[in-house]
């Protein structure tokens, strides 16, 4: 697959194959998956659940399951191939240091039995060279800039509501000042009001910081918030990628289409909303040719025979898709 995305990467993943091995066989989870993140953007990996966005994230932060493998492609980080280097390097230089992320139902993941400040004090003091004062006076500035109290350092996490418990999580992911940030379906959990703002603090983050923002989400509202471009996955593929704007307006793929048809908007005219029919595939055994074919309603007999490449269409747009490279 060609490489895809804005140039001057801080991420360059080329040709990911992310599999999960099984009884059955492996599940291919990222297949064959090349895309360019360009320092300081926010970035929406958009897809419905179980199409490869988090196994994507879980190989750029190594952090893939027991059963996961890397079984072909790269990541540069800055330039540095961040699969080729051994664990300890990884964990001491990269992993929360320069990549950092909020991961999925993060609000489970606070340990009950600690205080919030002692927490996130605990992931500096992992990783730097710091007295635990330092730490802890560091986690109060963390708490501050995430709209929370820091006398509330001191709170235990059933203490807190879920958007406070979201903004810890982002506090700790930010511990170690990194450069990119992968938030997870960081707001999922939360109702539309809270989700707003969560939404609102991580873009003035990203914005604040200069930090690179990878969302991961199933939402297009989401994306549409706060991101700059939008990469689109389907079944483990890479199928469209462009600014927000392009992806909004000029969607080419016919799963993009799906997803923006499906999207309610609260400007302009009324529309029905259409959803896509059928379900994703088995990644155990994937479709022939595009893994779109089964639900997509202008698939052709080329479709179901030959995958559709990557191309480029207009500046930073790329579609896989034969009605475009055809
Ligand atoms: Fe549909 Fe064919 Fe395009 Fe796949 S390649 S999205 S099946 S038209």
């Amino acid at each position: 697959m060609k490489e895809t995305g804005p140039l001057n990467a801080i991420l360059e993943i080329k040709g990911l194959k992310a599999y999960y091995e099984t009884i059955k066989g492996y599940v291919k989870a990222v297949d064959d998956v090349s895309l360019r993140i360009k320092s300081k953007t926010a970035v929406g990996l958009v897809g419905e659940s179980g199409c490869g966005k988090t196994t994507l994230a879980l190989a750029v932060t190594r952090l893939l399951p027991s059963n996961g493998r890397v079984l072909g492609g790269s990541i540069f980080f800055n330039g540095k191939d961040i699969l080729s280097i051994s664990e300890e390097e990884f964990r001491k230089e990269y992993r929360w240091k320069k990549i950092s992320m909020v991961f999925q139902g993060a609000m489970n993941a606070l340990n009950p039995v600690y205080r919030i400040g002692d927490q996130i004090a605990e992931a500096i003091i992992r990783h730097e060279n710091v007295s635990k004062d330092e730490a802890l006076e560091r986690a109060k500035k963390l708490l501050s800039l995430v709209g929370i109290d820091p006398k509330r350092a001191k709170s235990y996490p059933h203490e807190l509501s879920g958007g406070m418990k979201q903004r810890t999580m982002i506090a700790m992911a930010l511990a170690c000042n990194p450069e990119f940030l992968i938030a997870d379906e960081p707001t999922t959990a939360l109702d539309v009001i809270v989700q707003a703002q969560v939404l609102k603090l991580i873009k003035s983050l990203q914005q604040e910081l200069g930090l690179t923002l990878m969302l991961i989400t199933h939402d297009l509202s989401v994306v549409a918030e706060i991101c700059d471009y939008a990469a689109v996955m389907y079944a483990g593929k890479l199928v469209e990628s462009a600014d927000i704007v392009t992806i909004y307006k000029n969607p080419l793929h016919p799963y993009t289409k799906g997803l923006v048809n499906a999207f309610p908007s609260i400007r302009g005219e009324k529309k029905q909303l259409v959803s896509i029919p059928g379900a994703p595939p088995n990644l155990l055994n994937p479709p022939s040719g595009c893994r779109f074919h089964p639900r997509c309603p202008y698939a052709m007999e080329i479709c179901r025979r030959e995958e559709p490449e990557l191309v480029k269409v207009d500046g930073d747009h790329q579609v896989a898709c034969h009605l475009v490279s055809r």
